[in-house]
């Protein structure tokens, strides 16, 4: 597996390896099949961080396991709550980047919405995130650990129980899935497994700003729910909110989702538009929508655009979004406005980045720069 970090660690996380590169590496230490798979077991279903508690292996293997493997998490810097009980956890890597996990608990669910990337490298004008500099692809281990942190954090092992606090994943963090796709396949492959951490891919949605040419794979391989950030119904204005749409323009995108295997009426495809002030949010621009829709099986979210510091755009108002909506759901498409959560915090969709690289900048460049970062950083409303 890659490493973030060009010192080798004493021990090899084993956090990370999905079943077949468990299995390789517990031949290659001399240990029978079976012991991959109770290791496995702890690992991912009871969450085990140490050796000590595996209660099934002997104690000797258990103290041979331990001098040379570990069961690390991604530190955690920083977690807050927000008022209406999202949380947010801001990771460090040995590397030193950040990322940033979000749990949004619902009375029917609670979603966690993971990253895939260290920034993005894609710069949609409207996303906080895209304005980062620093980028990078998260490892599977990395991705894998933002779930562990959260069960951890929520008391959630052993991994398939009832009335679970995680019960959907979202890929919806920060960066682009799909531009780091064999790290995000091999890691929703440990979260998918029934005997790991147990979440069935129909609760799994990765959203992409339109990568065309991974998206049949996607829908091939993992076979989880699509969302697609759309945002615009033409394509000059899409070029300057999304420019990959200058690479993968709306008609190839909205082929790509007629034919995403799987998609049904009972699975549809997610269509996130960003409600942006005279921009994107007519109600000529609804019925656009409502065409460009036709043939495929879609439900529209409505994200009321979330500030950020020196964002260039505004909310809509409630009238034009309700508007909007009315129009889109009266051509039979599900269209509902999705509330805001953990904007007090710079949680919601889009407002990630600002915690890590305000701390970054605070830490390394003293006066002006630490003075800002001082700032509070909550968005007005
Ligand atoms: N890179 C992927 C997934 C992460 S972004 C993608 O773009 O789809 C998750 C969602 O939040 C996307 O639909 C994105 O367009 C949207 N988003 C980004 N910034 C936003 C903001 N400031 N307000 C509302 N939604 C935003
Ligand atoms: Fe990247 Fe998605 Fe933000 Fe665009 S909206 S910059 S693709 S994280």
């Amino acid at each position: 597996m890659p490493s973030s970090t060009s010192i080798e660690p004493l021990h090899r996380n084993l956090v990370g390896l999905g079943r077949e590169a468990l299995a390789a590496e517990m031949g290659e230490f001399g240990a029978e099949p079976f012991r991959a798979r109770q290791l496995w077991h702890w690992i991912y279903n009871r969450g085990a961080a140490d050796f000590g508690v595996m209660t099934s292996l002997s104690k000797p293997f258990r103290e041979r396991l331990s001098a040379r493997y570990e069961l690390s998490r991604p530190a955690v810097s920083r977690s807050l709550v927000s008022t209406d009980g999202t949380r947010k956890w801001l990771l460090r890597f040995p590397d030193g980047e950040e990322v940033e996990t979000v749990h949004i608990p619902e009375e029917d669910r609670g979603t966690l919405c993971v990253s895939s990337q260290v920034g993005c490298t894609l710069t949609c004008s409207f996303c906080h995130t895209g304005t980062q500099r620093l980028v990078r692809n998260l490892t599977v281990e990395e991705i894998v650990g933002q779930v562990m942190i959260a069960r951890d954090a929520l008391g959630e092992w052993p991994s398939p129980q009832d009335d679970r606090q995680v019960t959907n994943i979202v890929l919806m963090g920060m960066g682009e899935p799909l531009y780091n796709y064999d790290n995000v396949a091999a890691a929703l492959k440990i979260v998918m497994d029934p005997e790991g951490l147990s979440i069935s891919r129909r609760k799994i949605t990765l959203s992409t700003s339109g990568v065309v040419p991974m998206i049949h794979r996607c829908g091939a391989e993992l076979a989880v729910n699509l969302a697609v950030s759309l945002h615009a119904v033409r394509d000059d204005i899409r070029d300057r909110l999304v420019p990959l749409n200058r690479k993968y323009p709306i008609a190839e995108l909205l082929e790509a989702c007629r034919t995403y295997p799987g998609s049904s009426n009972a699975r549809r495809i997610t269509f996130e538009y960003a409600m942006l002030k005279g921009v994107n949010d007519s109600p000529s621009d609804a019925r656009a929508l409502v065409r460009l829709l036709a043939g495929i099986p879609a439900k529209v979210n409505l994200i009321p655009f979330n500030p950020w510091p020196g964002a260039p755009y505004e909310c809509s108002s409630d009238a034009a979004i309700k508007a909007f909506s009315d129009i889109v759901f009266a051509a039979g498409y599900s269209a509902p406005v999705r509330t805001p959560r953990g904007r007090d915090i710079l949680a919601a969709c889009g407002q990630l980045k600002s915690a890590s690289v305000k701390r970054r900048r605070s830490e390394r460049v003293p006066a002006r720069t630490a003075a800002l970062a001082l700032d509070d950083p909550r968005p007005v409303d």
